[in-house]
């Protein structure tokens, strides 16, 4: 035993010394980042104490509940089984679905989510805080189908934002919006077509159209809309109205609470009407600078480096500032499926190459336009390399601490190595932090496990950082 621990300590100085050099080492010897100050800091020694001292905070049994649980979700057999299992229709059966809850709020929910309610969420957010992170608070809503569901959706998300106004100041960096969950999902379908259909036709009249920024460019998909759609009914605009009206009461409360609001981004389908409430919200409300806006952009998509350059030339031109989160996009089978069906290209790019050079791309743009004028940017990604690049571009900027102009930021329970070493590299950074009642939850965890099935890059890395931890600690693994 005493041998099989010597050996596991040495094996794990090895480790420890090749994941420093994967790890904080690209990033603290990377030249553009090291006048950061992380050079400084992390003199030899020091970098191998900042990696073990990643996961000091987390207690041993939730490390080894962490450690197992991304085991389980790089397997493959796990995903499917795991995805299965929470779309099958056994779910509608009480007893199955209770075993299977049950399974997922030990296993997955615990690791991937920030509690079931604001409190728990709100505990959260105090340790980031105490860690020198933020939180985004995402309380997991997802469609909603008529105008009773989507007011209480409503009324939970202003919850959220009234809860932090008892948590520390600045801890929350945003609240996050799901525009599926406040407006009926067909009125966005029929609103993207009429969008479309207007972008194509340009004498096609919208009536409920207001003021917003360009939606589409030259190579955006309109393969959706093939006909001209019908105008909207009395009652849909009525619905559109109600929605406005949730929006803005949301944006309301976000402005008395001083927490910014982040609107994500969904499948193309409905994103022309997700954009619209996003642009004409940010314009209504350009006058307030306390509340600001992020709308999201998907680098897989072959149009999104286009449409964000004229969205950003046309809020610069109206006085506007901007907000962007850049993700990479999370609906990459449903895209694919949906432009199959009809006959047409998919509409994201066709190698992850391309959606990697497009996604550094984006984010050079942006960080050029925040640097010199208006504009915030919050770099959502879980890749090192684009976190590698997008910190030496915006140390040579001067845009490095100011959290108005950038952010970083991940998922609850992922890419723990990279928050830490872009924390400490002196950037802001936040954690996504999902939280709700398991089962409304569900759908969130089955996109979750499926963009950590195959490309494991940074699971990987924090699994074993994580067992590191585990044997300096002087114990078994
Ligand atoms: C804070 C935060 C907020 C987010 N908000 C949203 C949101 O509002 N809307 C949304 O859609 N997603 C959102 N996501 C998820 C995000 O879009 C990605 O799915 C996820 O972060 C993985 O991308 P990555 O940048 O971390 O890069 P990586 O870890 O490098 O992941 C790359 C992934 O890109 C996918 N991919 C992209 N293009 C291709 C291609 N052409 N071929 C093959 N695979 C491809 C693959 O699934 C692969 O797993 C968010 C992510 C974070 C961290």
């Amino acid at each position: 035993m005493a041998i099989s621990r010597a050996s596991s300590l040495s094996s794990s100085k090895q480790l420890l010394h090749s994941l420093s050099s994967r790890l904080i080492r690209p990033l603290s010897t990377y030249p553009a980042v090291s006048s950061l100050g992380l050079a400084e800091k992390h003199e030899p020694g020091l970098v191998s104490d900042d990696v073990k001292g990643l996961f000091s905070s987390v207690p041993t049994g939730k490390l080894l509940r962490s450690f197992l649980t991304l085991k389980m979700v790089a397997s493959e057999p796990v995903v499917d089984l795991g995805t299965w299992v929470m779309t099958s229709r056994l779910m509608k059966t009480a007893l199955f679905r209770e075993i299977v809850v049950g399974v997922t709020k030990a296993t997955f929910f615990d690791h991937f989510v920030a509690g079931t309610n604001h409190e728990e969420a709100g505990e959260i957010v105090k340790m980031l805080w105490n860690d020198g992170l933020s939180g985004m608070l995402d309380y997991g809503l997802e469609h909603a189908y008529d105008n009773v569901s989507c007011d209480l959706n409503m009324e939970a998300f202003v919850k959220t934002i009234e809860s932090t106004k008892s948590l520390p100041q600045s801890s929350v960096s945003a609240a996050v919006v799901k525009i599926t969950a406040i407006c009926p999902v067909d009125l966005l379908k029929r609103m993207s077509d009429l969008l479309r259909w207007e972008y194509k036709e340009k004498s096609f009249n919208l009536p409920w159209k207001m003021n917003t920024l360009p939606i589409f460019s030259d190579s955006s998909p309109l393969y959706h809309t093939l006909h001209e759609p019908e105008a909207l009914n009395s009652q849909e605009e009525k619905d559109l109205e109600l929605a406005h009206q949730r929006l803005n009461k949301i944006i309301q409360k976000c402005q008395e609470a001083l927490v910014p609001l982040v609107i994500d981004a969904e499948e193309t389908l409905i994103q022309p009407a997700i954009d619209y409430f996003t642009y004409s919200a940010a314009i209504v409300h350009s006058k307030e600078d306390s509340a600001m806006i992020y709308g999201t952009f998907q680098a897989y998509l072959k149009d999104t480096k286009e449409r964000l350059v004229c969205a950003k030339r046309a809020a610069d031109k109206m006085g506007l500032r901007m907000g962007v989160k850049l993700v990479r996009g999370a609906y990459l089978s449903t895209e694919s499926q949906v432009a199959a069906s009809l006959g047409y290209d998919s509409p994201i790019h066709s190698s992850i190459q391309h959606t990697h050079d497009c996604y550094n791309d984006c984010a050079s743009f942006m960080l050029n336009e925040v640097a010199t004028g208006p504009g915030s940017l919050v770099l959502a990604t879980h890749n090192f390399e684009s976190g590698k690049l997008a910190a030496a571009q915006a140390r040579d900027l001067g845009i490095g601490k100011d959290r108005q102009k950038l952010q970083f930021a991940q998922l609850y329970g992922m890419a723990e190595a990279m928050t830490y070493g872009l924390k400490n590299a002196g950037f802001q950074v936040s954690k996504y932090l999902p939280f709700g009642p398991v089962e409304q939850i569900m759908p969130y965890l089955v996109r979750r496990a499926e963009e950590n099935r195959g490309m494991l890059s940074t699971s990987s890395l924090d699994r074993q950082l994580m067992k590191l931890r585990r044997a300096d600690s002087a114990s078994f693994w």
